[in-house]
């Protein structure tokens, strides 16, 4: 008798689903560009508006239709031309329109021959009604958590907050006073909650009952895995050991995969860099969100002026509450081969250049993921949500950073950051332990 070899498993198949912001898309994108690395298949889903911008800013093209990870999309339920920053308003229209769409999409998704059928859902731990999507349709369940494993243990606590008074049941904090969640936790002050911080209250509200709400749905999940590393947030991890670290997650570093930016990066400054000095160059850079106040941004203009030292500031057209960002005048021409523009970076990479010495930064995760896992020190310049637990982290856990702060009308001058930059740059403490902590967490 002929042998004949035994079929080929059909590898698993997962349907990969971020909460449509750029701190989400990114790590997710990451860690499915790390499962077809071990023979999964992926359907990446996207909304609409997201995947159109994904695809556009792809310098690789789109790659949406071939190969084990697919990119596809579904509505989020809102026309077009709605401004999707406003965080409440998208929030309720994914909770109302995307769970239908996402049932629909996944067995769209089983049927496609090539891929095989779904095998499990991985889902933002911000998208928590898809884990029940999951549970539904009888498939394996991971709740992804792209931020800090203190602000996920922070988000299961709501019901224990509002049950001994620290909380009332909308998330507001009784008083102000330094608590921790466990007794090796770390201290956290109440007034840090990140939902407190997300600009106007009904976005906050609409917010928190969300999070609350899908509290419930992690339960379903066969593993909560967090984009985060023991070493940083151990107490949390003993504390809470249901959450998994499995980061950093590092976009970026392998060519030719997409990395799930909203804007195509302008590699031009990495030229620019080749030609620095080492360690000679400050790196600005405030993520996809942040935004400025049209004085403010001039005023960080000028502090970098002043400082007279080399820098590559990200200045997004969006930067500056949504009018067109005007430098102070003349301030270019200042500033001009010693200071650098760019409109989107490719910033792990720009991190990882010999040139650059220290980053400021809003201290969003994946910022602070990649400034750690690359030795760097940090301003930090916190803007909302969690961001201002990870400065805590930074200036007052690893001590890899120092804070800037603002003046009596909310200014952070130009003075203060110089200042803190000198501050920073002349302290071999904080300079050596950010070269410690890149060891552990690389
Ligand atoms: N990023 C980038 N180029 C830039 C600025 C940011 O590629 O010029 C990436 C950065 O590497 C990170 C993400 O955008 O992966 C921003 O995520 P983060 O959590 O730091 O901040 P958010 O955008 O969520 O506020």
């Amino acid at each position: 008798m002929g042998s004949s070899s035994p079929p080929s498993p059909t590898p698993p198949h997962a349907v990969v689903l971020p909460y449509p912001a750029q701190g989400h898309v990114i790590p997710l994108m990451e860690l499915s560009h790390r499962l077809v690395d071990r023979g999964f298949n992926i359907t990446f889903v996207n909304t609409h508006f997201d995947h159109a911008r994904v695809v556009r800013a792809s310098l690789s093209g789109p790659r949406a239709e071939t190969g084990p990870l697919r990119l596809v999309s579904c509505p989020d339920g809102l026309e077009p031309g709605t401004d999707r920053d406003d965080l409440g308003r998208l929030t309720l229209s994914i909770q109302e329109h995307m769970p239908g769409h996402l049932e629909e999409l996944i067995q769209a998704a089983s049927a496609d021959p090539e891929q095989g059928p779904v095998t499990c859902v991985i889902a933002d731990q911000t998208m928590p009604w898809a884990l029940d999507v999951a549970k539904k349709m009888g498939l394996r369940a991971v709740a992804f958590w792209p931020a800090s494993a203190v602000m996920l243990a922070t988000t299961l606590n709501i019901p224990n907050m509002i049950n001994d008074g620290t909380i009332d049941k909308n998330g507001v904090p009784m008083e102000h006073r330094v608590i921790r969640l466990g007794p090796e936790m770390p201290p956290m002050n109440t007034a840090h909650f990140w939902w407190n911080h997300l600009g106007e209250p009904i976005t906050e509200q609409i917010v928190f009952d969300y999070m609350a709400r899908g509290n419930k749905s992690i339960e379903t999940a066969e593993w909560v895995i967090c984009n985060s590393f023991a070493h940083a947030e151990q107490p949390i991890f003993k504390h809470a050991p249901r959450i998994r670290p499995i980061g950093p997650l590092l976009p970026g570093l392998k060519p030719d995969r997409p990395v799930g930016q909203y804007w195509p990066e302008d590699s031009t400054c990495e030229e620019w860099l080749d030609q620095q000095l080492p360690k000679s160059v400050i790196y600005v850079a405030f993520g996809s969100f942040t935004v400025f106040d049209p004085r403010q941004f001039q005023e960080l203009a000028l502090g970098l002026e002043i400082m007279r030292r080399r820098f590559l500031w990200v200045v997004r057209p969006e930067l500056t509450e949504k009018v067109n960002t005007a430098f102070p005048e003349g301030f270019e021409e200042r500033v001009a081969g010693r200071g650098r523009m760019v409109g989107w970076s490719p910033q792990q990479r720009v991190l990882a250049h010999p040139s650059v010495t220290c980053f400021v930064s809003h201290c969003g995760w994946n910022s602070t993921m990649e400034g750690i896992t690359n030795g760097v020190p940090f301003l930090c310049w916190p803007y909302f949500a969690d961001q201002f637990i990870k400065e805590s982290y930074i200036c007052d856990t690893w001590k890899v950073g120092l804070r800037l702060c603002k003046d009596a009308e909310g200014i952070v001058t130009r003075g203060e950051i110089e200042a803190k930059m000198d501050m920073l740059l002349g302290n071999e403490e904080v300079m050596g332990r950010a070269l410690e902590l890149k060891e552990i967490a690389i």
